[in-house]
């Protein structure tokens, strides 16, 4: 039984002890029985009942599933294939920004993009090292690698596998091994985890100390996949405000590039825009979604200094723009494949390998985040998200179909922004198309 299974027994809660041993309709028995939960807020945890038990292989506890919206964004031209982006999200304008900035980018060639070998690292954290053991561990790249061999087996069968090792000493006085591995088309996580716990034992033998934890590294800093695309200014023209030039909004965006690095308070909700494409992907093939953030975080702050994770630039008559980032997805492992919503995704995507898929993000990300800085730098993006947030007032107002769209539109023209205003325009609305 492992240590969190121990603490889960022998903790209390809302429900009885073993919880999590029931099976999953006894769960949601129990689940239902402690919250008055409404039909439709029920019904919409209640996913086919075919994919229980897959849900309780999946994660413990389990109980039923978020129906996030899957939507896909269209027009994406990347190294001169068409590509259908699957997305997985909450936020409104997420997936419209993508396909615009798919669209933007792709009479002029659409998106290059390129990614580096799937490298992942795996850690070892010894203590009490001393500079002897220090030294033989420096040599110990041969027995790493034979050592490494069995637990590496089903990547090595694949062109991946053991690659180099590096120490490094921490202020601590720890020594961390890092031990670089191609992880082919998984993420690696679990695979890189045993790795370094078994190859632990070895690792404390040459150099006298003790490990304290053997975990990979989330940072994926040799796992790169970037993007970039070139256009003409013009092509920013359709749609300006009054007075606007292309010139002159490719001119604002490449200042915005600038401000994104170097103002950490701007870069962050810069980088965010561009996540919210690649975590949508992520969460859309069952990729492992805290994975992707928490490598293009480390990333944009790996100089010292949080930045933006894209740049554009102009000569007035072009606009460029440019990522690079860890993309450590997969299109094997863990949830991918497992799951069928995921062999869904990939299907719409052509069925990447793993460094096809993180291409594709890099690309999403870009495309992301240029249609965000463009409508930032000319409209402002409240336009737009006020368009979506009409809608959703006419949703809970009640209206749906027809009369939602046209509530939605006479709030957007209205300019209110609150749900009684919604209420009563839908009221005026019936008594309307009751006198007609
Ligand atoms: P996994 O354990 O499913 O291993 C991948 C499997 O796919 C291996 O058995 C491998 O042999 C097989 N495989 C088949 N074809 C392959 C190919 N072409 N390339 C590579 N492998 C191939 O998955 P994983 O990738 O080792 O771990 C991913 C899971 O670990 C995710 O669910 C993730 O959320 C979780 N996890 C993440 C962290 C973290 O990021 N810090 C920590 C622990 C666990």
């Amino acid at each position: 039984m492992s240590y969190f299974h121990l603490m889960s027994e022998s903790s209390t809660g809302r429900f009885p002890a073993g919880f999590r041993r029931l099976d999953i309709g006894a769960r949601r028995e129990a689940l239902r029985k402690t919250f008055a939960f409404s039909s439709d807020e029920w019904d919409s945890i209640s996913c086919a009942p075919e994919l229980f038990p897959l849900l309780d292989v999946m994660v413990e506890s389990a109980v039923g599933c978020v129906p996030v919206p899957l939507g896909i964004a269209d027009g994406f031209l990347i190294d001169g294939q068409e590509v259908s982006i699957p997305m997985a999200v909450e936020e409104p304008s997420v997936i419209t920004a993508a396909s615009f900035g798919a669209r933007l980018v792709r009479g002029d060639g659409g998106f290059r993009s390129w990614a580096s070998d799937p490298l992942m690292t795996a850690q070892v954290f010894l203590e009490g090292v001393t500079a002897e053991g220090e030294k033989a561990l420096a040599g110990c790249d041969g027995q790493l690698r034979q050592e490494l061999s069995g637990p590496l087996a089903s990547l090595s069968r694949r062109g991946g596998g053991y690659r180099s090792f590096q120490l490094a000493r921490l202020p601590s006085g720890t020594l961390r091994v890092d031990m670089v591995i191609d992880v082919r088309d998984a993420l690696g996580a679990n695979r890189l985890n045993t790795a370094a716990e078994s190859v632990s034992p070895l690792l404390e033998r040459i150099s006298g100390g003790r490990r304290l934890m053997a975990i990979l590294t989330n940072a994926a800093a040799q796992r790169l996949a970037g993007a970039r695309f070139s256009i003409p200014v013009d092509r920013l023209a359709r749609g300006l405000p009054v007075g606007m030039s292309g010139p002159e909004a490719a001119r604002r965006i490449a200042a915005a590039s600038v401000i994104a690095q170097e103002d950490p308070s701007r870069a962050v909700t810069h980088n965010k825009g561009i996540m919210n494409g690649i975590a949508s992907l992520a969460l859309a093939t069952m990729n492992d979604t805290r994975a992707a953030e928490a490598a293009a975080h480390l990333w944009a702050a790996r100089d010292g200094r949080y930045r933006g994770l894209s740049t554009y630039s102009t000569d007035g008559r072009t606009l460029s723009g440019e990522i690079e980032l860890p993309v450590a997805l997969a299109s094997v492992g863990g949830s991918v494949e497992l799951h069928p919503a995921s062999r869904a995704a990939l299907r719409v995507l052509g069925n990447p390998d793993a460094r096809g898929l993180s291409r594709i993000a890099a690309a999403l990300g870009l495309a992301q985040n240029l249609a965000a800085v463009l409508a930032l730098v000319t409209h402002g993006i409240q336009k737009g998200h006020m368009k979506y947030h009409a809608a959703r007032l006419a949703y809970q107002a009640g209206a749906r179909g027809e009369e939602a769209r046209r509530l939605a539109a006479e709030l957007a023209a209205s300019g209110a922004a609150d749900l009684p205003s919604a209420q009563a325009l839908l009221l005026d609305l019936r008594a309307q198309k009751d006198r007609s």
